[in-house]
């Protein structure tokens, strides 16, 4: 039988409009959207005649969650339709791609991935903060690294690999990594960024030095939140005037709903 294909979609971090424009073209060609959870229900009137599947955490639980998704891929391809697997931020950015992709390749069907702007992105976009920095105003930014702080066991984990640091599915433990950053060797003074709903109308962003990481966890709490360290949390220069670091030891909103 002639299988269908499967087209991976980036979605952006959050409002509808950060899908690229080959994200909007695909998505408009679907029989069947599998999405997630973070992604942006005014997504749908790209592909209005589409059946979309809700597989994000609420619809699935977590232990049988990825054998179930990848089962429904398969399925769906084979009765030979279009299926867009419809995925929050970039697809190959902590977005289980790899787990869909071996299931697809094994029942022989053909795949394409679309990407899409992932969280640390829109993080420094909403801060306007650039993760790389020439040094002209402090460090240099040379190098950035995407971490998960959690590892499969639920431990957290977190080093120092890069001039900037940006952790993903920290939101709940920022004490923990705060900790864990300055046994790390970090600095007790570098400054950090927290961004929770990047990319979103309501998007919430601060700024702290690590010691005091600890104080975002109420502004941020139950919100999807990127937590972004060194070069390029820091604050621009201004022409006049100190860095706004300075002013704020135990942490001050960037912008607020
Ligand atoms: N593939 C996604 C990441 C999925 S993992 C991407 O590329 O962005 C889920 C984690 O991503 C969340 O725990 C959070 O750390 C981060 N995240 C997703 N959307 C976010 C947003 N809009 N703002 C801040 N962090 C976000």
């Amino acid at each position: 039988m002639r299988a269908g294909r499967v087209v991976f979609i980036g979605a952006g971090p959050g409002a509808a409009d950060l899908i690229t424009v080959r994200g909007v073209r695909r998505l408009a060609q679907a029989d069947v959207v599998l999405f997630d959870a973070l992604t942006d229900p005014a997504l749908r009137e790209l592909a209005p005649g589409a059946l979309w599947i809700d597989v994000g955490k609420r619809g699935f639980c977590e232990a049988t969650g990825q054998d179930t998704i990848n089962a429904l891929l398969v399925s769906h391809a084979r009765q030979q339709r279009h299926v867009v697997r419809l995925k929050g931020g970039d697809p190959s950015v902590f977005g289980r791609l790899e787990e869909e992709l071996l299931a697809l390749a094994a029942a022989g069907i053909e795949c394409e991935v679309v990407p899409g702007v992932t969280a640390a992105l829109a993080a420094a976009a909403e801060t306007r903060r650039p993760l790389t920095r020439r040094g002209t105003a402090g460090a240099a930014g040379r190098s950035v690294s995407l971490s998960t702080a959690m590892t499969r066991q639920a431990r957290l984990h977190a080093g120092r690999h890069a001039d900037t640091e940006v952790f993903y599915m920290a939101g709940r433990q920022l004490g923990a990594l705060g900790r864990a950053l300055r046994q790390a060797g970090w600095a007790d003074d570098a400054p950090v960024c927290v961004v929770s709903r990047a990319g979103w109308p309501d998007a919430v962003s601060s700024e702290h030095r690590l010691r005091a990481l600890a104080a975002a966890a109420v502004l941020h709490a139950g919100r999807p939140t990127v937590v972004t360290v060194g070069a390029g949390a820091a604050a621009l220069a201004q022409p006049s005037g100190p860095p706004g670091l300075e002013s704020a030891p135990a942490g001050r909103a960037l912008a607020a709903p």
